[in-house]
């Protein structure tokens, strides 16, 4: 089963993304096809970033403050998905 994930520049936001090798951790490494792009590869380590200590937290604040879930995975660098499965486990404290 294919599992497309979609890829975006973290600079430019464009989709024209390809492949580019592994880190030295394994983590897959991708190009931005953006010429004017000051990105030349990015990672998505995100993923772990996510994990971080007061990461969660800074999703709950953004939310409670009124920011999209897109803008709140722009500025922390996470995935979207991240901060709603977040902000599903914090119902309690949004609905205060
Ligand atoms: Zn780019």
């Amino acid at each position: 089963m294919a599992c497309y994930q979609e890829i975006t520049c973290p600079t430019c936001g464009s989709h024209h993304i390809m492949k580019s090798g592994l880190s030295t951790r394994g983590v897959q490494r991708y190009r931005c096809q953006q010429q004017d792009c000051a990105t030349k590869t990015f990672m998505l380590d995100y993923y772990y970033k996510a994990y971080e200590p007061g990461i969660k937290e800074q999703i709950v604040e953004m939310a409670i403050n009124s920011s999209g879930i897109r803008d709140t995975a722009r500025v922390l660098n996470i995935n979207k998905n991240t901060v709603i499965n977040t902000l599903k486990k914090n119902r309690t404290v949004l609905s205060m």
